[in-house]
């Protein structure tokens, strides 16, 4: 009987598998300890005759023999086999992981800043939840302007005692521009790029945040030549040498004089379609001289400096350049739509 079973068990021990440590604890309890098999087989041989109790005996040990060597076996193996090393299969093909592209608008985006850095434009940047001092104030814009009403302008916490401390999500990246004039001394040449905030209903033409690149020159002698003559070299970096341009009357709070700038038709180079509406013109930015109250707000003297300042809305220049006609896609994350920039950076 107790012969029998010292087989049965020594066939079960020397097949023994596992996998992991888990398994080969779970295997010990079972044939070694106190409570396990090969102890239980103790009562057993308490009522063997006396005469075979040496040769069980000695079976008996051999079967624990037997296990404890084949579980230490056991823990050899995976001790190896659970090696990163021995997972990796060097001669396997590589993997195929699919790269990602740039997004349109960081692609453009770095095409602007690229521009105006040659000409010696530097990077500059700020927060993008602003309090109305940075964003409207300084700007020169007037307490009742429309852009301050919650309509237009997303406002994080209002202060009813001083509506110049209401946080607010910047609406523009003149805010930078606040922030570079306060802190720097003249000449400042910056440009500012980052995602602006407002509360538009998202449509093909509009979205509640977009993505601006603002410039702003402040030097002795800055002439309004000279900002046309920095924004005439944009465009023609960017849409091609024989683009022209046109500055068009407009008003900002901030500038004055003021002008929206228009770029020649890329796509019929002036001669009027579709596009331009057969104007042979597209709108692309809004400049101007720095408003001498902007200057001064910011603790610049008006008298000894002037400078100018433009702002152009990298989505638009993005449709321009690409012929998006839905601004939606650009934060829907479509990779369909993403993937067609493969090859533009
Ligand atoms: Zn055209």
């Amino acid at each position: 009987m107790i012969l029998d079973k010292i087989e049965q068990l020594l066939k079960e021990v020397n097949s023994l598998k596992a996998s992991n440590a888990e398994e080969i604890e779970t295997l010990r309890l079972k044939y070694l300890s106190k409570k396990g098999e090969i102890n239980a087989l103790m009562s057993d041989f308490r009522n063997v005759a006396a005469e075979e109790k040496k040769a069980i005996g000695m079976k008996i040990n051999e079967l624990k023999q037997t296990a404890i060597e084949k579980i230490n076996a056991l823990r050899e193996n995976i001790g190896t086999s659970d090696d990163s090393v021995a997972d990796i299969d060097l001669t396997r093909s590589a993997y195929p992981i699919p790269l990602g592209t740039r997004h349109p608008l960081t692609i453009v985006e770095n095409e602007i800043i690229d521009i105006f850095s040659r000409m010696g434009f530097v990077l500059a940047d700020g927060p993008e939840v602003e309090d109305d001092m940075h964003v409207f104030t300084r700007m020169n814009f007037a307490a009742d302007h429309p852009a301050r009403d919650m309509q237009d302008t997303f406002f994080v916490e209002t202060n009813p005692n001083d509506a110049t401390k209401n946080i607010i999500l910047r609406s523009h990246t003149s805010s930078v521009q606040t922030r570079v004039m306060e802190t720097q001394e003249p000449p400042i040449r910056v440009i500012c790029p980052g995602r602006v905030y407002r509360n538009e209903a998202i449509t093909a033409r509009a979205h509640c945040f977009f993505h601006q690149v603002e410039g702003l020159y402040i030097d002795k002698n800055v002439s309004f030549t000279d900002l046309k003559q920095v924004l005439l070299s944009f465009a023609r970096e960017m849409f091609g040498v024989d683009t022209k341009i046109r500055l068009r009357p407009s008003y900002f709070p901030f500038t004055e004089p003021s002008a929206e700038m228009d770029i020649s038709c890329h796509i019929c180079g002036g001669g009027g379609c579709g596009f331009c509406k057969h104007t042979g013109w597209v709108e692309i930015l809004g400049c101007g001289m720095v408003d001498p109250n902007v200057l001064e707000q910011c603790g610049i003297d008006s008298s000894i400096y002037s400078g100018y300042a433009f702002g152009l809305g990298v989505e638009r220049i993005t449709n321009l350049k690409y012929q998006v006609s839905d601004l939606r896609l650009f934060s829907e994350n479509d990779t369909r739509f993403l993937r067609e920039f493969e090859s533009a950076y």
